[in-house]
């Protein structure tokens, strides 16, 4: 089986349709998404209905139980509080409620999925500690799942712990080994944030035992224009121009 990973979507809709479309040309058997499927962008309805009627499984971002009301955005940004604001008031209920029923994590065979960190959705993995605490987490949760996936710093990131000592996979497909564990993050389709402007996701593929990364272009112009239509704050636009 061949399972697409995608994550940090935010309301960017041409970018989930780039998405889609590639994997479909991939022929992925089944899709996971890793959370944030709005916030920042202008479609979070449209992103949302995707979501559900692809029958795509996904975990709660912290920009998701934001925009549901289940927390408030006082920690976050201005751009980002603002963008929070303007999606609650276009969340059409159904939507609004599918957001806040998303459960923040899962556990699918050897995967695991959450959005920030294992059991705190809005911690980042960023350093060394970050990465040996997760795997620790990792291991505590029953059945102790060997790959975690992840999201929510928009940035790609593969790491195999082997031995106690975890390593950094800069680049290239990602072969798995059985006595290892993994932490992976796809990078984000709908705000990518490593100067690469393309959306960004992996696809898992079990009996190869095999990771891919891939990238993809989509129509940022138009997305931008719809931002700026919106009244949502120009720097969300300029930024996906520069994948930052
Ligand atoms: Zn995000």
């Amino acid at each position: 089986m061949r399972h697409a990973i995608i994550s940090d979507i935010h309301s960017n809709l041409e970018a989930l349709q780039a998405v889609l479309g590639e994997i479909a040309r991939l022929r992925a058997d089944t899709v996971y998404c890793l959370g944030d499927i709005v916030g920042y962008n202008a479609n979070p309805n449209e992103c949302v209905a995707i979501i559900r009627s692809e029958g795509i499984r996904s975990v709660l971002g912290n920009h998701d139980s934001r925009a549901a009301g289940l927390e408030d955005a006082d920690d976050f940004n201005p751009y980002a509080a603002d963008a929070i604001r303007w999606t609650r008031e276009q969340l059409v209920q159904e939507n609004a409620d599918y957001l806040r029923d998303l459960p923040r994590e899962l556990v699918v065979n050897d995967l695991m999925l959450f959005h920030g960190s294992v059991h705190d959705t809005d911690r980042y993995i960023l350093y060394r500690k970050d990465i040996l605490d997760n795997f620790r987490l990792l291991q505590e949760v029953p059945g102790a799942p060997r790959i975690g996936l992840f999201g929510h710093t928009h940035i790609k990131m593969a790491v195999a712990l082997a031995q106690g000592t975890p390593f950094l996979v800069e680049n290239g497909p990602l072969p798995l080994h059985k006595d290892q564990q993994y932490l992976i993050n796809p990078g984000s389709v709908g705000q990518p944030r490593d100067g690469d402007p393309r959306a960004a996701f992996c696809v898992y593929d079990d009996s190869e035992q095999m990771v891919t990364f891939h990238r993809i272009e989509y129509d940022v112009l138009a997305c931008q224009a719809k931002i700026i239509r919106a009244g949502l704050p120009i720097r969300l636009a300029e930024r996906l121009a520069m994948g930052r």
